[in-house]
């Protein structure tokens, strides 16, 4: 089995996006929890996004099970998508130092937990969703694959219009009228022009 360039230019990003949520993992590791919603859904979109935005590109990089999806591109798309890949991981990275002690991988809140509102927080509430997204349309891009390529921004799809209203809920319940006033202040992954109409 032999690389292709572009392959190696997503192997790069993704090696990069994993030490990002280790290095935030650690540093958020055994902080006490006040509310955990890790139900079956929860548990069942997690495994969804794994085989999708892990397991697939990482067969696809190592094996060539995938090769029967293989197809062809021309270079302005890999290359749309490495600048898409660095604008992911900025994104990526600057949501995950916002938030701070506040992340969790999962619905969790903290005792003390802080409603982040400046940074990339400020106009967008999901900025690291939005993030993750652009890396799935990156994985499409340079990934020249049906499967492999395309299954990040698909199952991370699924993942975002299921879990974001049982976050912004479980928000609201936490943070009462001080949410509700943020969610009027901002939109979901683009930023708010007008007021009202965006959630
Ligand atoms: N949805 C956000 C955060 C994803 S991490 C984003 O896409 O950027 C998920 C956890 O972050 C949630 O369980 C919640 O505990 C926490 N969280 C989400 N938005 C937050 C905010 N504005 N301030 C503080 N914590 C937040």
């Amino acid at each position: 089995m032999s690389m292709q360039p572009w392959d190696a230019v997503f192997l790069v990003g993704f090696v990069a996006y994993m030490v990002i949520r280790g290095v935030f993992e650690q540093r958020t590791k055994g902080t006490e929890k006040s509310i955990r919603r890790i139900d079956a859904r929860e548990r069942a979109l997690l495994s969804l996004v794994f085989v999708g935005c892990i397991l697939l590109p990482v067969v696809y990089l190592f094996t060539n099970w995938l090769g029967f999806a293989d197809y062809h591109l021309p270079t302005y798309v890999p290359w749309a998508g490495t600048a898409t890949m660095v604008a992911a991981l900025w994104l990526f990275w600057r949501s995950h130092s916002d938030l701070g002690k506040n992340w969790s991988r999962s619905l969790e809140m903290r005792p003390a937990h802080q409603l982040v509102r400046h940074g990339v927080y400020r106009s967008i509430r999901h900025p690291m969703y939005a993030s993750i997204l652009l890396f799935g349309l990156a994985q499409g891009l340079l990934l020249q694959n049906w499967l492999a390529g395309w299954s990040g921004i698909l199952t991370f799809s699924v993942m975002y219009f299921v879990r974001v209203p049982h976050e912004e809920q479980m928000m609201c319940e936490f943070f009462g009228d001080t949410y509700r006033d943020y969610m009027r202040a901002s939109g979901r992954v683009f930023p708010r022009i007008r007021s009202n109409s965006d959630r």
